[in-house]
């Protein structure tokens, strides 16, 4: 018996020697920082490891999982698997999507479900025409903003959950990511990370983010939620965040202003035009994917609605602010305050 409990304490003292799963002391782990672009924007990686080495090794690693993850769902890559099921809508092929696509295919169905499309993927066709009006600065020809809207509508993508395959149903649809894939890369990350045995850490990309555990002896991440424009901000306000997703959707750096109106990049997808009410929306979650497309569809739904989905959404919180007209109206769902850390 007693030979059988100390073979027992050996076999385990050797698994955790084996796995390096022994977490190092708090207070032996240093923070380290990167940066790498990604999706098109600014990724960055902070953490918490015991030395350089280990950090750079998995910071390479969860940078790596990002790079796979948009050469998978980025809408810009004409060969991404993405552009590769774009490209089949309306030929009646139903084709079968990896796992990474499909986790991110499902949840934006069920959103768009729950927000009666107004979060919306196969919103790609009016999408386009907006990038090229913020180039050009003229707004969308009406003619193909009306022909475009006709390839829109997310009761035009079929999932089957058995099969894991997606059909498009209509010529020229298009889906777009956008609203949603950050989120889901930076848990990705996290979670590489994590499997490297450094779970306190905090990837972000632009507004997108997911935290994991807080840095050493603090209770959680301290975040400092975007203002609604840069010039005459207000006093900054934080969050402590741990374990969580926090995403920020609005027009602050992406817009365009024709005839002295602002329009989005967000577009309401039941009308093709870009959001104009000027708005910056911030949603904590419980990880990056949910908070990314939670805080694009609060945009779409406004301050009403929106915070209605957000108060039946488990472990979800939000603050929408807005400037519709001269002023800025403040608004948040009940259990943000919860989150609120002191400036
Ligand atoms: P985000 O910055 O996360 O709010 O995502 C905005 C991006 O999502 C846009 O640049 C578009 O690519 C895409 N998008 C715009 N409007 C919608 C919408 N109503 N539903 C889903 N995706 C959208
Ligand atoms: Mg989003």
């Amino acid at each position: 018996m007693q030979c059988k409990r100390i073979c027992r304490a050996a076999v385990v003292a050797l698994a955790v020697l084996l796995c390096g799963c022994v977490s190092p002391p708090e207070t032996a782990l240093r923070r380290f920082e990167f940066t790498q672009a990604q999706m098109g924007l600014p990724f960055r990686i902070v953490l918490y490891a015991p030395d350089r080495q280990t950090a750079e090794a998995a910071a390479t690693a969860a940078f790596a999982r990002v790079k796979r993850l948009n050469d998978i769902l980025s809408d810009y890559d004409t060969d991404s698997e993405l552009s590769l099921l774009s490209h089949t809508a309306g030929s009646g092929h139903a084709v079968e999507v990896g796992d990474d696509l499909w986790r991110v295919l499902r949840a934006s169905q069920t959103l768009a479900e729950r927000t009666d499309g107004a979060f919306d993927i196969t919103v790609g066709p009016v999408v386009s025409l907006w990038r090229k009006a913020r180039r050009e600065k003229n707004l969308p020809d009406p003619t193909r903003l009306i022909a475009a809207r006709k390839a829109v509508g997310y009761k035009h993508l079929k999932l089957d959950s058995w099969k894991h395959t997606a059909r498009l149903l209509v010529p020229g649809m298009k889906l777009d990511l956008g609203a949603i894939a950050k989120g889901y890369a930076a848990d990705e990350a996290l979670a590489v990370l994590r499997e490297r045995g450094l779970s306190r850490a905090l990837v972000s990309g632009g507004g997108d983010m997911a935290v994991g555990d807080p840095p050493p002896g603090k209770k959680g991440w301290r975040i400092e939620v975007a203002p609604l424009d840069a010039t005459n901000a207000p006093p900054a306000r934080f969050v402590l965040l741990a374990n969580a997703g926090l995403a920020t959707s609005g027009d602050l750096f992406q817009h365009v202003e024709i005839d002295g109106v602002r329009y989005s990049h967000i577009v309401d997808p039941r009308t093709g035009i870009g959001l104009t009410d000027h708005s910056l929306v911030t949603v904590i979650a419980r990880d990056g994917m949910t908070a990314d497309s939670l805080a694009t569809a609060v945009s779409v739904l406004g301050p009403t609605a929106g915070l209605k989905l957000i108060e039946e959404t488990r472990g979800a919180v939000a603050l929408v602010v807005r400037k519709p007209g001269e002023r800025v109206e403040h608004t948040e769902s009940r259990r943000f305050r919860a989150f609120r850390a002191p400036p």
